[in-house]
């Protein structure tokens, strides 16, 4: 540790300086000893530190003009002064110059590591933020309807904001806004007046928000809400207050005077007990349906399972109470996740319309698959995952033009290029969804071949994913049963045969055999 770190120590009484310089440099930073204050101006101008330990009472040249020079000039410097009983208020001056701790003396080792410690940990959090508010600035982060942050903005954002609280154990919660039944507004007033509900919506969002309060466009009319260091009781007592003065507010006050129904829902961390900011961001969706369900008009809290809840089953033992945990645990996560799954589901169908050779076969092809895998015997968990893929695994065409799905002569070689890109799109639209991170690999290899003739990436054999080399199967069945714009389906009978033909080639020998038995036995 801190190997890279350099610390310059500023101090005339050799002793001292030279007892200090040993100390630290057994901590493992590297180390420049100086006895005033022109040499030290001199060495900094010449060479980046991290930080600079300061005496302040030198005979020539006080340290505090020193300070001045160089904290305007380099404002990443760490400065920690150091002083005698006589100069405590130089040491308030300095702090009030931009100087990170005094040290009085005569010095506590212990101290003064501990202080430099905070003081380079200080300075690489201030390093990070800086990183990240250039990255943010780069990315075009803004609605232009409202100009509240965009969902891209949120998802870097919320990454860096969980990040944060994990390491040093703050709170962060989501609230998360939906207007009631508003459709029905655009449909009575048009949609360019929904529009303008929208604005003034967003305005009245963040006025109410504080500064550090992150106010995002989510959807069409939903909002949310990011509150850095606030748990679930602020957030509740933010929704609750949000939520009362909304129920009053008139929306178009010169116009049609307008009042909204709004849901809101509410996940905290850590009082929620997530362990990744997708989990949050999910569950304080499902705490927004929740309000739904119930309603609407309303707020409320993501009900999942509280750490008092755990302390006291466990505290209570006994293998009944653990079973009950388990189960409230399982249906925890298949409730988020059925929400979550019924959207990129239907967004899933959307592609069987538009790729129109899909459809009803899904269901039969769904068989297959499981028929596959049981054969192979995979655990529920990997059957499950190939459940997820079968409907999954041609999302990415929905980054295809509809010109190309449905081209009935022969593909060109850009055309073919730009199709191939449709597992990596596929893959790349899941990845962030946590529980579905097993089946991004299905999806991804789908393409690839046995032999390692195919896509995305050339992988052969045993690298392919098993569940991938089952789709692949699977997919080219299904593909040659159906009728396709540049040709007439095959019989089943056909089918069956070129998928055998092509054992140990486009396809692994193993799957195609547990593939013939399960078709045998349809
Ligand atoms: P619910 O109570 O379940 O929330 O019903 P809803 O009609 O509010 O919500 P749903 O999510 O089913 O539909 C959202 C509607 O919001 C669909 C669309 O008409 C409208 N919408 C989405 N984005 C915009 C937009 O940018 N402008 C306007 N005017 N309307 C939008
Ligand atoms: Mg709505
Ligand atoms: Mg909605």
């Amino acid at each position: 540790m801190g190997k890279d770190i350099k610390i310059m120590i500023v101090d005339d009484d050799d002793n001292m300086r030279e007892n200090l310089q040993d100390i630290l440099s057994e901590e493992g930073y590297k180390i420049t000893g100086v006895e005033s204050v022109e040499p030290a101006r001199q060495q900094l101008r010449k060479e980046f530190y991290n930080l600079i330990l300061l005496d302040i009472r030198f005979p020539a040249g006080s340290g505090l003009e020193l300070l001045q020079g160089i904290k305007s000039r380099n404002t990443d410097l760490m400065i920690v002064v150091c002083t005698g009983f006589a100069s405590v208020e130089s040491a308030v001056d300095a702090m009030n110059r931009g100087a990170f701790a005094y040290l009085q003396k005569p010095l506590n080792v212990d101290e003064v590591k501990i202080t430099i410690k905070k003081a380079l940990k200080m300075q690489s959090i201030s390093w990070e933020n800086k990183k990240l508010i250039k990255k943010l600035k780069e990315l075009s982060v803004k609605d232009p309807l409202t100009n509240l942050h965009n969902y891209r903005y949120l998802r870097e954002r919320v990454a860096w904001e969980f990040k944060r609280a994990q390491r040093y154990i703050l709170s962060l919660s989501i609230l998360m806004v939906d207007i009631d039944y508003f459709k029905s507004i655009n449909d009575v007033y048009g949609h360019q007046y929904g529009d303008v509900i929208l604005k003034e919506l967003a305005a009245y969002l963040l006025s109410c928000a504080r500064t550090n309060d992150i106010v995002v466009r989510y959807g069409g009319e939903e909002f949310l809400v990011l509150l850095p260091d606030t748990g679930k009781s602020g957030a509740w007592q933010f929704g609750k207050r949000l939520l009362e003065s909304l129920q009053e507010h008139v929306f178009d006050p010169k116009g049609k005077r307008i009042k909204l129904k709004i849901s809101m829902g509410i996940a905290s961390f850590p009082e929620d007990g997530f362990n990744t900011e997708s989990e949050l961001l999910d569950s304080s969706d499902q705490a927004l349906r929740n309000a739904k369900e119930m309603g609407g008009g309303r707020l409320s809290l993501f009900q999942g399972i509280s750490r008092m809840d755990i302390e006291k089953i466990v505290d209570k033992g006994g293998k009944e109470k653990v079973d009950n945990l388990k189960e409230k645990l399982a249906k925890m996560e298949n409730r988020v996740n059925r929400n979550l799954l019924e959207s990129i589901y239907a967004f899933a169908r959307t592609i069987d319309a538009k790729d129109c050779y899909f459809g009803e076969e899904t269901e039969n092809i769904l068989v297959i698959v499981v028929g596959i895998a049981k054969e192979l015997e995979l655990s529920d968990r990997e059957i499950e995952n190939l459940r997820h893929a079968v409907i999954l695994h041609d999302l990415g065409k929905i980054g295809i033009s509809e010109d190309i799905l449905h081209k009935k002569d022969k593909l060109d070689e850009r055309e073919y290029a730009e199709i191939k890109e449709h597992p990596r799109i596929g893959a790349e639209i899941i990845k962030s969804i946590h529980f579905l991170h097993e089946v991004i690999f299905i999806i991804l290899y789908h393409h690839e071949r046995y032999d390692g003739l195919g896509y995305s990436s050339g992988l052969r054999g045993e690298e392919i994913p098993l569940g991938a080399r089952i789709i692949a199967v699977a997919d080219v069945y299904k593909a040659l049963i159906t009728n396709r714009p540049y040709r007439m389906a095959f019989s089943r009978e056909e089918a069956v045969k070129i998928i055998e033909e092509g054992s140990g080639a486009q396809f692994d020998p193993r799957v195609v055999e547990a593939f013939l038995k399960v078709i045998k036995e349809m």
